[in-house]
């Protein structure tokens, strides 16, 4: 049967969100990554280093701990004192910014990024050499706001060329050529923005499992978004954006905008890879560029992928929520060999 080794998978770009969800998803991304960057917006958000230690020991606690599992913290993106971000280094891997109000829990983020105000912070980040993650989406049109927020990349590219500056879950084609463009901006693909177009959300029937933000897009896009991952460019790691909600937060006149993938993402990965025949290049994907880019060391775990059918189950339930999955109840490809 084909299969694939693949050293220290990690996920660049995870929601655990808290309490009893924490404890139902966490241990579906511990089984096959060998560690995430977390994303930091609770309510309220993660921006104390007390508030950091405390959730990374909430999600210690969920975690069994025989899956070896890294936790990378991130903080929520204020303005902060160097003293402030020198006292908390140790404890994060990177700092995430949201615009104010634009996604799940981000009321908190910055209100305008004014490259004059909040100097001192992005100074001190590239200083202490902490990663800036940034949700880049305006308030414009919703087919728009990616693209809409590439002059602020750019600016801020151009103003902190020593701030690495990682452009979480790039959708357009217009974020993979920025990226080329300047040598400090990095980014995150998920595994619903190389699988999905606008078509399978609203194309047919209306799929709120299949609902995220920043919306899926166009053919066009999908298309640039595969050429980078399915090469593995240098510039772009995994990151899952997997963002549960409960089933009824889902299946609800108000959709809540989050796709859960944790539990199907390298086995879908690894079906996508092989379908084009670049499964050489899915370790680069999934890891060896993350390592290199955040400067981490890749962990001993290995997860082997075979090609062998894997129905995904309709939903995951600890008794008293249940959360369901992207491409709940279809088959896929490949499977986690056990
Ligand atoms: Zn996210």
């Amino acid at each position: 049967m084909k299969n694939i080794t693949i050293n220290s998978p990690f996920d660049m770009h995870l929601h655990l969100r808290d309490n009893e969800m924490l404890d139902l998803v966490a241990p579906l991304s511990s089984k096959t990554f060998a560690g995430a960057i977390i994303m930091p917006n609770l309510v309220p958000p993660v921006d104390s280093k007390q508030s950091v230690i405390k959730y990374k020991q909430r999600i210690t606690n969920a975690i069994p701990a025989q899956d070896n599992f890294n936790l990378f913290m991130t903080l929520f993106f204020k303005p902060y004192t160097k003293e402030f971000l020198k006292d908390v280094k140790d404890e994060i891997s990177a700092i995430k910014l949201y615009p104010a109000g634009i996604t799940t829990n981000s009321e908190g983020g910055v209100e305008s990024i004014d490259t004059v105000t909040l100097a001192p912070t992005f100074n001190a980040m590239a200083e202490l050499n902490i990663p800036l993650c940034v949700h880049g989406e305006t308030n414009g049109f919703v087919m728009d706001r990616e693209s809409e927020f590439m002059s602020v990349y750019e600016e801020l590219a151009i103003a902190f060329p020593k701030l690495k500056i990682i452009m979480e879950h790039i959708t357009t084609k217009a974020a993979t050529e920025l990226l080329e463009k300047y040598d400090n901006l990095y980014a995150t693909i998920t595994l619903h923005h190389l699988l999905l177009t606008l078509d399978d959300v609203i194309g047919g029937m209306l799929k709120p499992h299949l609902f995220c933000k920043p919306i899926v897009k166009t053919y066009k896009d999908r298309e640039a978004l595969q050429k980078l991952a399915l090469d593995a460019n240098p510039k772009v790691m995994f990151g899952s954006d997997s963002a549960p909600h409960p089933q009824e937060a889902k299946e609800n006149g108000n959709c809540a905008a989050g796709i859960f993938s944790a539990p199907i993402a390298l086995q879908s990965l690894a079906q996508l890879f092989d379908e084009n025949n670049k499964l050489e290049n899915l370790q680069a994907f999934v890891s060896d560029n993350a390592c290199k880019i955040y400067n981490m060391k890749a962990s001993s775990k290995t997860i082997t992928l075979e090609k062998n059918d894997f129905t995904i189950p309709e939903f995951y339930t600890d008794g008293s929520i249940k959360v369901v999955p992207m491409y709940a109840s279809e088959k896929i490809a490949w499977d986690i060999k056990c």
